[in-house]
Order: structure tokens, then sequence, then C-alpha cells
């Protein structure tokens, strides 16, 4: 078998995988649906190119050649389709696909017909670099806003490799007989190593364009694993880990903090009155409200139902008490709106300070309970601290 076969099979077997993984994750997975439907054309255009270039028997070799180029082409115009859409930057379809076409008639209906082999496969990889170069461009600060520095550098790197590639084709085209020793070899080995190439950035493409994929997906789960769904605010096992943080802290480094646990006054009034939405909406103009007053380096859960907890690391039990009544009056100063109607909830807080390494966290939140159910009992809108 020649090493071109191999090399067939491996494009026809690697590409129809991608094909499908892009398929299965746009239909079937929901996963980046519009962006993975470009990437699947972009993937389709480049696997029929790479075959096209492997499979020398296969009609005249003009046609062969500069429809395989106009495919590569297509391949990268729309794997920045698929990129715009995926980071959400300003993308103009109509203008890419124009460019597709355009690209596709003037090598098949101009370069065909009069021979101009040279001149199309140069401006298609022309296209092909210009459209990587702006590409890796316009990705990298989008890329490191939402993932590491590290994986935007080796996306952009990427893609400034893939124009590298192709502006290498175009060199060789329209150069074959440039004297770099490589080049010097036979113009069909020549040929087979761009093609190999092209495979190797095709895969390794796909490959980055996958992890971005799943990264996007594990950061999605990450933060729904810990933060409530209705407030946005960190849900209970997220506080319950910053709270044994804190208590470690206090145990190595004698750094005391203090909880608040709060709670909505007649809560279930609101919800029988003007019915669940209205009390949703009051939830979360509560939690946008605590988390307005809160300092940045303190921490605000929804804990229950109508329960909220703030832990304020760092602080003593005077700064917390004030802390605690900035809170409670932001909440109560401003009645919320809901359907022409204008609500007014107060809130009450127990108040617990830890400087104790010997107590535990169990022992400091049931303290804190009992100083939040004083708080009910001495009228509400209050705060109690704990002994
Ligand atoms: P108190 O002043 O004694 O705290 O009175 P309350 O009415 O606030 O007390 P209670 O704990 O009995 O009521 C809490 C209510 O909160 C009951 C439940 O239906 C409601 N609730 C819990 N979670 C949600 C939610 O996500 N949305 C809405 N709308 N209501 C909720
Ligand atoms: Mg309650
Ligand atoms: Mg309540």
């Amino acid at each position: 078998m020649e090493t071109r076969h191999l090399l067939l099979a491996f494009v026809l077997l690697t590409h129809t995988l991608t094909t499908g993984l892009w398929w299965t994750a746009g239909t079937w997975m929901g996963l980046s649906s519009r962006a993975a439907r470009y990437w699947l054309i972009a993937t389709l255009g480049n696997g029929v190119a790479l075959c096209l270039m492997l499979v020398p028997g296969s009609g005249p070799a003009q046609l062969r050649v500069l429809t395989a180029c106009s495919l590569a082409a297509l391949g990268a115009i729309w794997l920045r389709q698929g990129l715009q859409v995926f980071l959400k930057l300003p993308h103009a379809e109509t203008r890419q696909l124009a460019l597709s076409m355009a690209l596709m008639v003037f090598n098949i209906l101009v370069c065909v017909p009069l021979g101009w082999q040279t001149a199309g496969v140069v401006v298609s990889a022309c296209v092909v670099a210009a459209t990587m170069l702006w590409s890796a461009r316009e990705i990298f600060h989008p890329l490191r806003q939402e993932f590491k520095r590290g994986t935007a550098w080796a996306a952009t790197l990427m893609f400034v490799t893939v124009a590298l590639g192709a502006a290498v084709t175009g060199l060789n085209q329209l150069l074959p007989h440039w004297p770099w020793p490589w080049l010097q070899s036979p113009l069909d080995t020549r040929q087979f190593v761009l093609t190999f190439l092209s495979v190797t950035l095709s895969i390794l493409t796909s490959f980055v364009l996958g992890y971005i994929v799943v990264m996007r997906l594990v950061a999605r789960l990450e933060h729904m694993s810990l933060h409530d769904g209705l407030t946005g605010l960190l849900n209970r096992r997220a506080i319950e880990t910053l709270l044994e943080r804190e208590a470690q802290r206090l145990e190595r480094f004698n750094q005391p903090f203090a909880i608040l646990l709060i709670d909505i006054d007649h809560f279930k009034r609101v919800n029988d009155r003007l019915g669940h939405p209205a009390g949703d909406r009051v939830l979360i103009e509560v939690a946008r409200r605590l988390q307005a007053e809160a300092r940045e380096v303190d921490h605000v859960a929804r804990y229950g139902g109508e329960e909220f907890c703030v832990l304020l690391p760092h602080t003593e039990h005077e700064g917390a008490l004030l802390a605690a009544e900035r809170l409670r009056e932001s909440v109560c100063e401003r009645p919320i709106n809901w359907d022409n109607a204008a609500v007014t909830v107060t809130i009450s807080m127990g108040l617990v300070c830890a400087n104790d390494p010997q107590e535990s966290l169990q022992a400091l939140l049931r303290r804190a309970d009992a100083a939040l159910y004083q708080a009910k009992e001495g009228g509400r809108n209050m705060v109690v601290s704990a002994p």
C-alpha cells in the first residue's frame, strides 16, 4: 500500500470522526449548536479538499486542484464564522458567503477554463491565510477573558500556523523552484509533505475547537453547581465550603470572621397575596440588594427558600453589626415593584462572630440560628447578635 493511500485513509477516518462529533455536539447535545454547524461544514470542506489532493486519478488535474483549493478556503471562512458565533463577536454571514461563492466562481469558472492554476491556488492560499490571521487577531482577547491565558495563546498560535501553512502552499505554487533545501525534492514529494502538514493542522484545529467547547461546558457546570439558579447568588454548598475554609483560617492564623443568617419576614404573605412569581421577584431583588451592599470580600449566598447567609471574613463583632444594619436597611428602605404593586419587605438577622478556634462550625451556625429566632420573636426587621 502506498503512503498516499495510508494518508487518504487517515484523512477519511479523522474527518468522518470529527464531522460526526460536531454533528453530535451541535444536534444531539445542543452544545454551541450554531458554531458546531459552521465547524461541521468547515471540517467537511477541508476533508473533501484533502481527499481530492490525495486521489490523483480522479478527473482533470486542474479542476481537482482548484476545487480542493476552493473547499479549503471555504473551510477557513466557515471556521472563522463558527468562532465568531461561539465568542459572540460581530459577524457578517452574507459577506462571508459571498466571498466563498466568488472564490468558487473564480477558481472553477475562470481559472480552470483559462488554465490559470497558479493564480487560483495563490488566491485561495491568500484567502485562507488572511482569514486565519484575522481570526487569530479577533479571538485572542475574548478567549483570554473567558478561558485561561494558555488556551487563548494555543488557539491563536494554531491559527497563525495554519495561516503560515497556507502561505507556504501559495509560495510553493508561485515559486516551484525556490532554492530551499526541502523544496528541491520532486514536486510530488513536496505536494505530499504539504498535504501531510495540512492534515495535521486540520486535526489540531479541530482539537483546539473541541477543547474550548468542552472547557465552556465545564465552566458552566461548575458555575451551576455552586450558584443558585433563581438569584444567581452562591448556593448552600458553596457557602459551606467557604465557611469551612474560614474556620480553618481562624484555627491556623487566629483570624476572626462573622456570619449573618438572614430570613425574609412574612414572606409567605407575599406568595399568598401576589402569587409565586411575585415571591420569586422579591427573592431576586432582595438578593441583588444584599449583594450590592456587601463588601467585595464578603460572600452572600442563598441558604434555603427565603433564607440567606452572609460570610464576613476578617470581621469583629462591631464591624459585623454595622454591616448587618446596613444590609437590613438596604432591603427595607425602598419598596419592590411588582405588577403595579409596591411590596415592602423586611428581613431579620442572626449574627454570630467566630473567634474561638475550638467552636465547631455547626455550633456557630446553631448560635446564629438561635439569634435569628430571637429576632423573629422580638418583632422582626432587626439584627440580634448571638451571645
Ligand atoms: P417569618 O417571618 O416567620 O419568616 O414568616 P415567613 O412567611 O417568611 O416564613 P416561612 O418560613 O413559613 O415561609 C417561607 C416561605 O417561602 C414558604 C415557601 O413557600 C416560600 N418559598 C421558599 N422558596 C421559595 C421560592 O423559591 N420562591 C417563592 N416564591 N417562594 C418560596
Ligand atoms: Mg424561613
Ligand atoms: Mg421568613
